[in-house]
């Protein structure tokens, strides 16, 4: 894919973000966490309904940059139905490709639009901050 389609993927995803709540909405029985990237203003925050070992749905407020808010909604749709051992695998891969390791880009679909951002290290956090916050849901839902 061309840097074009790149880019258009991660306006898509910023301009109609899925799996987006309003302020207002409660979700009973869902795990919740906040995610803050205080040098760009960027703040997620994180619903998630574990049903056994499985990530049944996921859902987010948040605001902040394109890459932010795009990094979110192709957060959420691609961790819905995995198992919690399958997310961590796809948290840490997307870690090694937009820090410039090697990773297994099968992993991904609409995430792999990030696969050039390990070229732009202060924008790091944008990217991941969402991912982040999900791995230590995980980890606290395990507790
Ligand atoms: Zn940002």
């Amino acid at each position: 894919m061309d840097n074009d389609m790149l880019r258009k993927i991660i306006m898509d995803h910023y301009k109609f973000p899925h799996n987006k709540i309003a302020d207002d909405e409660e979700y009973k029985n869902f795990k919740r966490l906040i995610g803050t990237n205080p040098s760009c203003g960027d703040e997620v925050e994180l619903y998630v309904l574990f049903e056994d070992e499985i990530v049944k749905d996921i859902y987010f407020k948040g605001s902040g940059c394109s890459i932010c808010c795009a990094s979110i909604s192709i957060l959420t749709d691609e961790i819905k139905g995995l198992s919690k051992s399958e997310a961590i695998n796809k948290i840490k891969n997307f870690e090694s490709m937009i820090s410039g390791k090697d990773y297994d880009e099968n992993l991904f679909e609409d995430a792999i639009a990030f696969m050039d951002l390990s070229k732009f290290p202060a924008r790091f956090k944008c990217a991941f901050i969402s991912w982040d916050t999900l791995f230590k849901l995980i980890g606290e839902a395990d507790e």
